[in-house]
This record gives structure tokens, C-alpha cells and sequence, in this order.
């Protein structure tokens, strides 16, 4: 059962295999097309001879968290950093599901909700978002009722429609899920709500947070979780000790004093106007409205039009064989250029 989760995961990362091939414009993946800020670049040497690569590197990366609590306005007891939030999820499963324990999702929603949940051993609670990929929050009570979960999982925005889950909603499932509740905002900074001022009101709650996106550190992988001490003490028992290599550590200090995300995310919010106002205007396709960096759009023949776009040089993410999401491709909001071209791209397509 694990090897076939794992073997149609794969299958639906085939872009693994043609993110290798030269493609000239790279939207598949929900990154930004951003390098490092200046000033880190300026002081790239300095930083990694600081990290001092001959030692192990700090295992509660506590720089990081001072200046990731500063960010979110929380103390650095309340912050554990992953390599990636990624990580972070498996280590929650690792401290909180054993098998036959319930876990609830949202489907469709981030795959490695149902991959870690598989390995884990746990029965898979999976909701169906509502019309148009919107949340249903009646059908997650519901569940949580029947099935006393030891963890929920909503992602806002929701990775790969874009939707979002109201924070009034949020607090409904707070209120009755006696198990882990994880609210997974690595779309956060594209959207603007969060819930991280509840989780001294709600112990059970971790919130999920990422560089990867909006701070454009996908490659060095560093994610990070909000909770309270307690909760944060239980990750931190559980997580293996050097998790975030020294390296990762010190660049992400260096862009998150930088500062730079706020013009960077307006600029992206701006192309995402951009791209949505161009494409809801040619016939044959349905776009999503979307509050993350990525707009998931729907085709009679999402097929077709993944392989046309591959021959124009453009890489998307193809949900077409996926369930929940079939006819849907995923692109990922790029420069004006990108998102220019990807337009052409798809009126001369259909
Ligand atoms: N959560 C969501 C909703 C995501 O879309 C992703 C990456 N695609 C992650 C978590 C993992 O991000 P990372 O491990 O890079 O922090």
C-alpha cells in the first residue's frame, strides 16, 4: 500500500523528470523567480565563513528563531525550525499518530498530507473541498465528531487550488477537535490573514510556515512551526538534532533582515491580477481565484495543453491524472515577462 502511495506520488511529480530538461520558464513549483536580496549577495563569503562549517551546526538554530519570533510577533520559545515544513509535518506525525489513529485533511490539498499520513499508518480522513475547491467546514466538524482525530490539517491557502479557510471557521474546528490541529500557511505572506495570535488560546494548535515562498529560499530548505512552549518542547524531542545545516541558518537570517519580502510579495499579488484578468478573458478555460502564488486552471484537455506549453518552453504543474483535481493544470505566478508569454502561450494553445 505504502510502495503504490508512493509510486503514484512520483508519478505525479513526473515534473521531477522534465524540471532537468532546459524549459525556459520554470512555473510549476509554487517558487518565486527572485534571487538572494542584494545585500546578502554582497556579503555571501562573510556569511558562510560565519557559519562555520568544520562544527555542527546550532541545533535549535536559535539566531533564526529570535529573528523569525521578531517577524511574527511571538517569543523564540514558541518557534521550532525544519528543514522545510516539510519535515515538520513528519515530525509531527512521528510525535502525535500512531497506527490507527485518525488524521483529517482537506482533499485535494498538499500530497505529502496523505504520504506522511500512509507512512505514519494512520486511517486517512479526507474531506472533499465544495464547489469550486472551497473549504466545507460543516463536513470537517462532522468528521472530527465521528473520528475524535489526533490531528487535523487545513492548509490556507489551500496548495493547489488557492482557496481559503476563514478564520472564523478555524476557530469552529479549535473548538471541537480535542486532538492536534495544524494550520499550514506556507501561502501566508500572499494572502495576509493568520492565526499565529491564537495559539497561546488554542495549546493544541501548530502553525506552519516556510522560507521557501515568498522569501524565495526553496533550495536551502528552512520551514518553521509556531506553537506554544510546551507543544514546541514535545517537536523538539522528536526532531533529529542537526536538522537545518549551518549554511541554510545563516542565509536565512541574512534575507530575513534584508527585509525585502513585502515589495516582493506586492509584486507577485500584482502579477497574479495580471495573469488572472488575462486568462479569465480567452474561452476554453476555468481559473480559480487564488490567494497564493499559483493559479490552478481547468481544460477539457489539461493534457494537451501541459504538453503544448512543454514545447514553448514553459513547465506547469500537471493535476490532469489526479482525482480530485482532473482537467486542472497549476501555474506558478512568475515575472510580467513569464506571465506574458504564458498568456500568448495559451491563446495560441486553444
Ligand atoms: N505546505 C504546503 C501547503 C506546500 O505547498 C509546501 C511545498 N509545496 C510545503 C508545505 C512544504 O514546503 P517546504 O518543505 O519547502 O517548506
Amino acid at each position: 500500500m505504502i510502495y503504490d502511495l508512493l509510486r503514484d506520488e512520483i508519478k505525479g511529480f513526473k515534473n521531477y523528470e522534465v524540471s532537468n530538461i532546459e524549459c525556459k520558464y520554470k512555473m510549476d513549483a509554487n517558487e518565486v523567480p527572485f534571487s538572494l536580496p542584494e545585500s546578502t549577495l554582497e556579503n555571501l563569503q562573510e556569511i558562510v565563513k560565519s557559519a562555520n562549517v568544520n562544527r555542527y551546526p546550532d541545533p535549535v538554530s536559535i539566531k533564526l528563531r529570535d529573528k523569525l519570533a521578531e517577524k511574527c510577533s511571538a517569543s523564540k520559545d514558541n518557534i521550532l525550525v525544519g528543514n522545510g515544513s516539510d519535515e515538520i509535518i513528519h515530525i509531527i506525525m512521528n510525535a502525535f499518530v500512531s497506527p490507527d489513529d485518525f488524521v483529517v485533511y482537506p482533499v485535494p490539498s498538499f500530497s505529502m498530507y496523505r504520504v506522511y499520513s500512509e507512512i505514519a499508518g494512520a486511517n486517512k480522513v479526507e474531506i472533499s473541498l465544495g464547489e469550486d475547491y472551497h473549504y466545507d467546514v460543516v463536513e470537517f466538524i462532522k468528521s472530527i465528531k465521528e473520528y475524535d482525530p489526533k490531528l487535523v490539517i487545513l492548509c490556507n491557502p489551500n496548495n493547489p487550488t488557492g482557496t481559503t479557510i476563514g478564520r472564523d471557521d478555524i476557530i469552529k474546528i479549535l473548538e471541537v477537535n480535542r486532538g492536534i490541529t495544524v494550520v499550514d500557511e506556507a501561502y501566508y505572506e500572499f494572502f495576509g490573514e493568520t492565526v499565529i495570535d491564537l495559539i497561546n488560546k488554542y495549546k493544541n494548535m501548530i502553525v506552519l510556515r516556510t522560507l521557501s515562498k515568498a522569501y524565495g529560499l526553496a533550495g536551502l530548505r528552512v520551514g518553521y512551526a509556531v506553537s506554544n512552549p510546551e507543544m514546541i518542547g514535545c517537536l523538539n524531542l522528536v526532531k533529529s538534532p542537526y536538522n537545518v545545516n549551518s549554511i541554510s541558518q545563516a542565509i536565512a537570517l541574512s534575507v530575513l533582515e534584508a527585509d525585502t519580502v513585502k515589495d516582493r510579495v506586492e509584486y507577485i499579488k500584482n502579477e497574479r491580477k495580471f495573469l488572472m484578468d488575462g486568462l479569465s478573458k480567452i474561452d476554453g478555460l476555468k481559473v480559480y481565484n487564488s490567494q497564493a502564488n499559483f493559479l490552478l486552471l481547468k481544460f477539457d484537455d489539461a493534457d494537451y495543453v501541459y504538453n503544448k506549453l512543454l514545447e514553448k518552453g514553459i513547465l506547469v504543474r500537471d493535476f490532469s491524472g489526479d482525482n480530485e483535481l482532473s482537467g486542472t493544470l497549476r501555474v506558478t505566478i512568475g515575472t510580467r515577462e513569464a506571465n506574458s508569454y504564458f498568456i500568448k502561450c495559451i491563446k495560441e494553445i486553444l
